[in-house]
This record gives C-alpha cells, sequence and structure tokens, in this order.
C-alpha cells in the first residue's frame, strides 16, 4: 500500500471527520504523495470511524446500521481505483475490489419483486410507462445547461403523472430522489446512469459488498490507516477555522471541542486542511423495540455549522441553509431488524421466488411510508449465525401516517414499524404471529438531513473541491461541487478526497475521470429500447 517516495518536508494534513471519503483521501497520500501516517491527522467528532458508512451488534443482540448501499461497478471509477490498493481483510492475497467484484459475480443481483403495491402484490414493471409527453420533457431536460436549472425541482419540470410512471418509482426507490429534488442533480443521475436504464426494475447488475460497508469498506482502509501510524482524534468536533487576513483563503487554526471542553490546533503555512462539508447522517436518532426514533432538527448539525460559520468569513465557500433548512423535506427514517430464526426470510423467499439476498430489494411504491425493504444474504454482519438474519428498511416518505398503524415513522416503535411491514405483505396471521416472535432487535433511526444533498440548488451553493484563492483548504463529501459527478454516492467522496490532496499539494496527477459511458453507441441502442418499450 505505502509508495516509494518519502516526502522530505513535515507538511501536516489535518482532516476534518472520519467519513469514507477522508479515509480514503489519507490511503492516497499514504499511496500517492509519500506521506507517513505521522504526518496526518482524522478529526472525528464520534467516537467511532466510518461516518455513514457504520454497522454494529452482534448476533445476540441484534445489529443496525443506518446505511446501505448499492455499488456500481462500471462507475465508481476512484473508489475500486483505492481499494484495488487496500487489503482484503477476508480474501488473503486480494485486494478490497477484488474481494467485492468476485462477490458480485457469484452472488448475482435479479429482483422478481421490485415494486409491490398496495395489497403487497408484486407490480409488473417490464415498461418505464413514459408517455410520449413525459419524454419530451426528459430529452429536454438532457438538452439543457445546469445554468438554466438554479433552484428547479422534478416537480417544477414534469407534469405530474410522471409521478405514477415505473420510471418515476425506479428512480426514487433506487437514489432516494423527491418530487422537491433539484432537477439538476436527477439529470445528472440520468447521464451518469445512463447504462443503468435497461436493468433499473430488476436490479441486475447492482455491485453489492460481501458484508455491510462499516465491514467490507471502512474496516480494511482503517487497518492500512492504523499500521501506518495515522494519527485518529476521536470525539472531536471542529468548530470552526481561523484565516490569514486579507484576500485568499488560507487556514491559520481549527476550533475544536471535544466532550464540552474546548481546544485549539494552530495551522502553520504548509500544513492542509480537508474538511468534510456536511454529514447527510448529522443528528440521527435511535429508537429501540418499544421507543421511537423521534425526529430532532431544532440545532443546525454540527457539520454544516462549521460550513456556515466559514461561510460566513470568506466569499466562495457556498451556502449551506440551501441544503440544511428545510428537515421536513430531507428528512427520512431507516430500520434495522434481526430476527432468531428464519420465518420472515423463509416466507420472502417463496413469495418472490428471490433467494435472500438475491432479489436485493422490493419496495411498496404505494405505501405512505414509501417503504423500501431488503434482506441481505446471510452471514451480512461479522459473527452472523445461520439462523440469524437481518431485515433493513428505508422510508422516504417516513413523516406520513403508516397504512396500519395510522402514526408518523417517527412515532413508532421499532415493533410498530415491523408490524407496518409485516401487514402490507400477503403473509397468513400464523406466520406474521411467528415473525414477531423470533425478532430479537428493531431498531428505528431518524436522519433530518439524510437527502439534504438532493435540495434544490444553484450554481455555486456548493464550493470547489478546492475554493479559488485557497493556499491550504480543500473540500470533501457530498456538498462539493465536482462538475458530472453525483451525490449520495461512496465514489463521489472518495473522488473529491483524492481530488483534494492532489491539488492541495499542486500534483500533476489525474483522478480517474467520469466514465463516457453515455456515448458508447450500444449503451445508447439498448437504452433507446427501454425508454420506448
Ligand atoms: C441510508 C443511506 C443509503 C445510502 N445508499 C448509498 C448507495 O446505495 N450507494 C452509494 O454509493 N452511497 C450510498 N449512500 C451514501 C454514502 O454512504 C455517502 O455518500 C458516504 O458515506 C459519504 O461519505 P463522507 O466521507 O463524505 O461523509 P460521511 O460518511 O457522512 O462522514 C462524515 C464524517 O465526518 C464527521 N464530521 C463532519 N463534520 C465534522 C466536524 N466539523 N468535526 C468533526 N467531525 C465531523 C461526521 O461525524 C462523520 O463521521 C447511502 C447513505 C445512507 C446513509
Amino acid at each position: 500500500m505505502l509508495g516509494n517516495q518519502k516526502r522530505q518536508d513535515d507538511t501536516q494534513f489535518y482532516f476534518v471527520g472520519g467519513g469514507i471519503g477522508n479515509l480514503t483521501a489519507a490511503a492516497y497520500l499514504l499511496r500517492d504523495c509519500g506521506f507517513e501516517g505521522k504526518n496526518i491527522h482524522i478529526i472525528e467528532a464520534l467516537p467511532v470511524a466510518g461516518g455513514s458508512n457504520d454497522a454494529a451488534g452482534n448476533a445476540e443482540h441484534g445489529y443496525v446500521q443506518r446505511g446501505e448501499r448499492m455499488l456500481n461497478w462500471q462507475t465508481y471509477e476512484n473508489l475500486w481505483d483505492i481499494y484495488s490498493s487496500i487489503p482484503s481483510l477476508n480474501k488473503p492475497g486480494m485486494s478490497v475490489t477484488d474481494e467485492i467484484h468476485s462477490f458480485s459475480v457469484e452472488n448475482p443481483c435479479y429482483a422478481r419483486a421490485r415494486f409491490l403495491d398496495e395489497t403487497g402484490e408484486i407490480m409488473p414493471c417490464d415498461s418505464y410507462g413514459l408517455s410520449p409527453a413525459e419524454l419530451k420533457q426528459l430529452i429536454a431536460l438532457w438538452k439543457a445547461e445546469e445554468s438554466d436549472l438554479d433552484d428547479v425541482t422534478i416537480a417544477d419540470w414534469f407534469d405530474e403523472d410522471f409521478f405514477k410512471t415505473i420510471f418515476w418509482h425506479s428512480y426514487r426507490a433506487t437514489f432516494a430522489f423527491q418530487p422537491w429534488s433539484s432537477v439538476m442533480e436527477f439529470r445528472r443521475y440520468t447521464l451518469r446512469f445512463f447504462h443503468l436504464i435497461i436493468r433499473l426494475t430488476n436490479c441486475r447488475g447492482v455491485t453489492l459488498t460481501p458484508y455491510n460497508q462499516y465491514g467490507s469498506l471502512i474496516l480494511p482502509v482503517m487497518k492500512v490507516l492504523e499500521d501506518a501510524g495515522v494519527d485518529f482524534v476521536y470525539d472531536t468536533a471542529v468548530t470552526d477555522m481561523d484565516f490569514a487576513d486579507g484576500d485568499g483563503i488560507t487556514v491559520t487554526g481549527l476550533h475544536t471541542l471535544c466532550r464540552g471542553k474546548e481546544g485549539y490546533i494552530a495551522i502553520r503555512k504548509q500544513d492542509k486542511v480537508v474538511a468534510t462539508l456536511g454529514c447527510m447522517t448529522d443528528s440521527a436518532k435511535f429508537g429501540s423495540l418499544d421507543t421511537p426514533a423521534g425526529f430532532d432538527a431544532s440545532a443546525y448539525p454540527m457539520s454544516a455549522q462549521l460550513w456556515k460559520n466559514i461561510a460566513g468569513k470568506k466569499e466562495g465557500l457556498g451556502n449551506p441553509d440551501k441544503f440544511f433548512g428545510k428537515p421536513e423535506e430531507s428528512a427520512w427514517e431507516t430500520f434495522s431488524c434481526t430476527f432468531h430464526g428464519t420465518t420472515f426470510m423463509d416466507w420472502m423467499e417463496k413469495y418472490t421466488h428471490n433467494k435472500t439476498g438475491e432479489g436485493l430489494s422490493s419496495t411498496f411504491v404505494e405505501s405512505p411510508w414509501y417503504m423500501e425493504i431488503r434482506d441481505p444474504k446471510v452471514p451480512f454482519c461479522k459473527g452472523q449465525t445461520d439462523d440469524t438474519t437481518f431485515l433493513w428498511m428505508c422510508a422516504f416518505n417516513s413523516g406520513a401516517k403508516g397504512g396500519f398503524v395510522q402514526k408518523s415513522e417517527y412515532d413508532c416503535t421499532g415493533r410498530e414499524i415491523l408490524e407496518e411491514i409485516l401487514c402490507s405483505l400477503p403473509m397468513d396471521e400464523e406466520t406474521r404471529q411467528k415473525c414477531r416472535d423470533e425478532v430479537a432487535s428493531a431498531i428505528p433511526c431518524s436522519m433530518p438531513w439524510i437527502d439534504a444533498q438532493f435540495q434544490p440548488r444553484a450554481l455555486g451553493d456548493r464550493p470547489a473541491v478546492v475554493p479559488e484563492g485557497s493556499t491550504n483548504l480543500g473540500f470533501t463529501g457530498q456538498f462539493c461541487e465536482i462538475p458530472e459527478d453525483v451525490v449520495f454516492t461512496e465514489e463521489y467522496s472518495v473522488r473529491s478526497g483524492r481530488m483534494a490532496v492532489y491539488q492541495l499539494l499542486g500534483m500533476k496527477k489525474d483522478v480517474a475521470p467520469v466514465k463516457p459511458i453515455r456515448f458508447d453507441v450500444r449503451v445508447i441502442a439498448a437504452a433507446a429500447a427501454a425508454y420506448l418499450k
């Protein structure tokens, strides 16, 4: 992993946040930039690294994770690049990239029950159902310039019937778009993932990690960084930055807060700071079997507050209020349920004709909560036994009253959320009761800012990875601007991290470009057939 050429200076790199963007950026410093671990510092507000890629628990008490991810082999250019240098923890001699690729080849996805209706029946989805008028609106969107799309929402662009099409359900269910999301971002998605249109309704070709992403992506990169002696500082939030007087952007100090105690890190001219700009899982709240997660967006989230503080001091650092101003639009909830038994998965296998894990996900498009359930292959968590099964759910309309429990999901206990799922499926009562009896844990998690990166934006609302005039400050994550690429992805964070370290060090190295897959004539022909079907 470590590069051969060591740097002779003592430049220190300070990363604010320990998510995948900064962890992989640190790995790039080791691999490509001659850095030693002791000169890299990762400051994280939480007691663990990994950011949104979390997972915890055990077979006895159950597992919990806020997020669950689909990756894409044809794109995710920089993610596959850095993980090809990171050894797998499970397959000796293999890189993480090779491990994930071979797992996906051996365990291909094919959803036979991608969309379910209000009675839980499997919906036909062999056509995207776009009318000629809607296709015209889509083509007009592709022809538009981003500068024409400032603050425009998807609902502003398309007519009402568009939101009843399988095309819309495919985009909402797969990527978490809302009608009020940015149409600028939606446009980027339809172009970046143009090749996926032939399989959005069956999830064929989705690249999955063997374990949850904390186990498969975070732990391996952490091992490399820890072995190299990278300095991790936990439980410490960076609350503000000081800048040198005058024009330009030069950070001179970081204000920190560790368990109520204020601190300060002086930044010298030659040192670099790379800050995660906003975090989608900030202010997440967990419930339990008998406690609702609730919903609390009363305070500006810690990660966006840092952004707001520095944007108030220097020009060109964007506009966090655009993304972190409407929690009622950006919030939704996820749900982690562990069973000591296989009744739920056995029933799903019979009903969907998919083996556990193979179908990937089923979305109840007519459920008031717009629920999507996933039942990953066993084991998905380290130490998971064969008879411990895991169900994960996300609901993109969590504020609505459930169809059965008649409450907002935020007000529901884990037990009640499971009830909503069980009653939404055409199960007999005896099976439902067995599922209830087998529950080991049921943990809701509300996230006020989970869709913040999709909020309508104008050009200039997101700063560049290295803003103009910056001598030592760069940004990573979902709220900086990277032309052509799409947010709510691991790739965006990894790409931003790689760009930040190369640019701040003035290296003449390129990051892997966004692949022009949509210009491949075979892709165009297949996509045209899928759109017109
Ligand atoms: C439910 C869900 C589903 C998802 N599905 C997919 C998917 O299918 N495919 C996909 O590619 N991606 C998916 N993602 C997105 C992906 O997980 C994120 O894009 C990625 O994890 C972001 O990484 P990051 O390093 O930029 O930030 P994060 O993972 O958010 O980490 C940022 C870290 O920085 C810390 N931090 C922030 N500010 C400060 C500060 N001021 N001081 C100290 N610490 C700070 C935070 O505490 C956090 O730990 C999903 C995410 C979720 C939650």
